[in-house]
């Protein structure tokens, strides 16, 4: 749709060539890029390749993402009836649901799970820290097999067709770990700058591209205009980003990615309390019942009450 509108105005789309590097002259400007034989030359480069940012390593010498910086996202789709999935998900016509998962899906691991329809199909993933899968001995092909045959998914995805599956990184430092991303003839935009955020209850990074790419193509545009492309030239895009949402945003969150991190007990006993909780409210065996709060306070009271307070509190003044 979008190169659609693009070639309206006249744009050519070069689809399903890897670029290998960045042209630059002597002055170290970038000038261009490179793929196979082919140079393409430009008066700016605006690097858009995702959070697997080899180029703006290679060429621009931004330093690699640390292990516990990022994470790995797996999805699965699972195709089916739109009439199937409204009965399974108790939708009207033509609506849909979506659900997150905390606890077991990630074998405890910091992550989650995630689960949304489309119209005749259903995605189900998980994403869970590359440092954390890296040394708990478990990983993400394992988890994606374990939760598909968890009681809570697989009569939801049950006789339905497998027809895509894909991976991808997930930048989850927040904002100290956005690299430059101005240089001379090059801006860096969405992923490759880092411009993503998980929240635990949400990965947010599409809104955060389509704005910084806007932002870096204004910038780029009037230092075309202005005969200037060097980044003081084109230094109006950071602006642009500090006074927009994008990076207020992720200044508003930057202590969040240290508090999840550390928050070991949130991916392993608190799902499990939740789970104990429920079965306080609602066992019956045929013993005499105590009052509600006499049921449900040991079950909280064994975590360290203090300990969870804590640990709410320090989570909300992230969040
Ligand atoms: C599991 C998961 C769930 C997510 N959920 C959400 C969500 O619910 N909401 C949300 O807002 N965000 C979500 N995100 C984040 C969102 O997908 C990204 O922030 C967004 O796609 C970034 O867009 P982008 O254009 O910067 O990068 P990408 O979408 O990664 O696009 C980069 C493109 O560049 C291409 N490329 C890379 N290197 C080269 C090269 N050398 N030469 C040529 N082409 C190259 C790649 O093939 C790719 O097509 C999620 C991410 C994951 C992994």
């Amino acid at each position: 749709w979008m190169a659609e509108l693009c070639e309206k105005v006249g744009c050519e789309i070069i689809a399903g060539i890897g670029v290998e590097e960045l042209v630059k002259d002597d002055s170290g400007a970038v000038i261009g890029i490179k793929a196979g034989d082919d140079e393409i030359t430009s008066q700016v480069v605006i690097l858009a390749e995702g959070v697997n940012s080899l180029l703006a390593e290679r060429s621009l010498g931004v330093p690699r993402p640390k292990r516990n910086e990022m994470a790995v996202g797996i999805k699965e789709l699972f195709e089916l009836p739109a009439r199937t999935i409204e009965d399974r998900f108790l939708t009207p016509e033509g609506e849909g649901a979506a659900m997150l998962f905390v606890g077991d899906c990630t074998h405890g691991s910091v992550g989650g799970g995630f689960l949304y329809t489309n119209k005749d199909s259903i995605s189900l993933g998980l994403v869970a820290t590359i440092e954390e899968l890296s040394t708990s001995g478990t990983t993400i092909y394992q988890a994606m097999e374990d939760f598909k045959h968890h009681p809570a998914v697989a009569p939801i995805i049950r006789d339905a067709t497998m027809v895509e599956h894909s991976g991808h990184m997930v930048s989850e430092g927040g904002f100290d770990m956005i690299p430059e991303y101005v240089y001379d003839g090059c801006l860096i935009a969405g992923d490759a700058a880092m411009l993503c955020m998980n929240l635990g209850y949400q990965v947010r990074g599409m809104d955060l591209a389509v704005a910084s790419g806007q932002f870096a193509a204004e910038a780029a545009c009037s230092a075309i205009d202005g005969g200037n492309v060097s980044a003081q030239a084109l230094a109006p895009y950071r602006t642009m980003l500090e006074d927009s949402f994008v990076i207020k945003d992720m200044k508003t969150f930057r202590a969040w990615p240290q508090t999840m991190e550390h928050w070991d007990r949130m991916f392993t006993e608190y799902p499990t309390m939740v789970a104990e909780v429920f079965n306080a409210m609602f066992v019956v065996d045929g013993e005499p019942q105590q009052h509600l709060a006499k049921r449900i306070i040991p079950v909280v009271k064994q975590r360290g009450l203090l300990r969870l307070a804590k640990e709410v509190r320090g989570a909300l003044k992230a969040l």
